[in-house]
């Protein structure tokens, strides 16, 4: 039996995510938000389980505080790709490193664009897209190697190519929408949608090098 729990933070928008083996106890938080390491220990002790990995799909501006946070309390190692620009990682989140906490299995897919560092975790049925392949949108360029063309590869060619079921979760949503599936943004994500890669590229290039989040 697996855990699972998605964590909204509404102050930031931002989603983290708890995944766990249930019999084995041991679990991995992905995205951990700054300023919720109390909320994230206490669920982990009401559910009797030990952090073994801190999963982060991208950072900004180096610095990755709730990761920080947790780690100052557990023994979790640190999983993060290898353009994050972070200090000390353990485990670099390369395409195809496997994950293991209990007897459940988590796969890495780089997914650069938004951050030169940008990683996806794909487990079971669900894939965790970060700030690459948002519910309706996507990642803009960000200050952190932000790449429209790398930005839209990533997409097409390693999650859009994901099965349609494949349960999408963000690391951010401004209308606090918590799920989409790979075949609904498929057809649908206007950012996306019968876009070319150059007209992605000149779009982005417009209008989102101010926005950089
Ligand atoms: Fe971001």
């Amino acid at each position: 039996m697996a855990h699972f729990r998605q964590l909204y933070d509404a102050r930031s928008h931002s989603y983290a995510y708890l995944l766990a083996d249930a019999d084995r106890r041991e679990a991995v938080i992905v995205d951990p938000t700054a300023g919720q390491a109390t909320l994230y220990l206490a669920l982990l002790d009401e559910l009797r389980l030990r952090l073994s990995h801190v999963l982060l799909t991208h950072v900004h501006e180096r610095a990755a505080p709730g990761a920080d946070e947790l780690r100052h309390v557990t023994r979790a190692l640190l999983v993060a790709g290898r353009a994050c620009g972070l200090p000390h990682v353990d485990l670099i989140a390369d395409d195809g490193i496997a994950v293991a906490f209990g007897n459940e299995v988590l796969r890495c897919r780089t997914t650069p664009g938004h951050t030169a560092g940008c990683v996806s975790y794909l487990w079971r049925d669900q894939a965790f897209t970060g700030d690459a392949l948002l519910i309706g949108d996507c990642g803009a360029n960000s200050a952190d190697g932000g790449d429209a063309g790398l930005l839209f590869d990533s997409i097409t060619r390693k999650l859009l190519v994901l099965p349609d079921e494949t349960l999408i979760y963000p690391a951010h949503d401004g209308a606090g929408r918590r799920v989409s599936c790979i075949g609904e943004q498929r057809a649908a994500n206007p950012k996306l949608a019968g876009t070319t890669r150059d007209e992605f590229i000149a779009k982005h290039s417009q209008s989102d090098r101010q926005q950089a989040a």
